[in-house]
């Protein structure tokens, strides 16, 4: 075994710092993306905003300073992909992570999707998945190993009306990552994803800002809230870095507890033949 980073070697002066890594995270120029990204230039990590949006992930990354830089570009595209790639490797000396977070949702019922609309969810959310975790293990099987976390979503396995593009593209998101990571982990290469439920952004605000939804969908939450960004930049850190060292192809749900089963608020009953405890 080489002392990679996936490996997360005991004692190695890396072990519990990002500091000089390699890592990309994609969809970075706002929401969790960016907060990813700043978890990871505030352990000194050197950091590729790759996002659509080129001129926001400038701007994101101005704000995180000297660690971080932007590239402009389509994760559904290999040649921007690749751009990605390579300048991580300009940036840090190698990729030694891959955040492949980029996604978008689309909410409309099965009989309204037209092609188009399926297809662009599949070439994001699926395509750019395949094509990040390529090229970044690519790279990583070269210099030793490395980590890849992948943004999946609790409805890959709960899933809602109207959402069914978006859902099975996180049920492929999810599946794939459980292949990939027996293919790379000969590579010293580690895969996982994070499975978020309702998040804080700008994708979610139509459930959390709706004045009958948003309070509705809070009852389903057993923790009582809807999650930030930082929520799920902390479980990406803990699967990207040395802690992780023994995981490999799983998906962690962070939801508050959404998809554990059904919260009854508090509800009494009593069933038959049932003895009361004594107040
Ligand atoms: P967001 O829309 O605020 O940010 C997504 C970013 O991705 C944007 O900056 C956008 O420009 C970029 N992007 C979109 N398509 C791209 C492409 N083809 N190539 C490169 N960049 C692209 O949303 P967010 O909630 O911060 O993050 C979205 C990701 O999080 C998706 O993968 C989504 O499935 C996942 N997710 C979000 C929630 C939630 O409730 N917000 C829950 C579960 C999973």
């Amino acid at each position: 075994m080489t002392d990679s980073f996936a490996a997360g070697r005991a004692g190695s002066p890396m072990a519990d710092s990002f500091a000089g890594r390699g890592i990309i995270v994609t969809g970075a120029a706002q929401g969790i993306g960016a907060a990813i990204a700043e978890y990871f230039v505030a352990r000194e990590a050197r950091v590729i905003l790759m996002d659509l949006d080129a001129d926001l992930a400038a701007a994101t990354a101005a704000g995180l300073g000297e660690n971080a830089r932007a590239v402009g570009g389509d994760v559904s595209r290999r040649a921007d992909v690749q751009r990605a790639v390579t300048a991580c490797r300009e940036h840090a000396g190698q990729v030694d992570v891959m955040v492949a977070h980029a996604g978008i949702a689309d909410v409309r019922p099965l009989l309204d999707v037209t092609d188009e609309q399926w297809q662009r969810i599949f070439d994001v959310n699926v395509n750019g998945v395949f094509l990040c975790a390529q090229e970044a293990g690519r790279a990583m099987r070269h210099s030793g190993g490395g980590t890849i976390v992948v943004t999946a979503s609790t409805n890959a396995v709960q899933v809602e009306e109207n959402l069914v593009g978006y859902s099975a593209s996180k049920g492929a998101v999810v599946t794939f990552v459980r292949a990939a990571a027996l293919d790379l982990a000969r590579h010293g290469i580690r895969i996982n994803a994070v499975a978020p439920g309702v998040v804080n952004t700008r994708i979610a605000r139509w459930v959390i800002e709706d004045p009958v939804l948003g309070p509705e969908y809070l009852k389903k939450i057993p923790l009582s809230r809807f999650a930030e960004p930082v929520d799920v930049a902390r479980v990406v850190g803990f699967l990207a870095g040395p802690d992780s060292a023994y995981i490999t192809g799983q998906t962690i749900v962070l939801d508050g507890g959404q998809t554990l089963g059904i919260p009854l608020e508090g509800v009494e009953v009593e069933l038959p033949g049932q003895t009361r405890d004594p107040p």
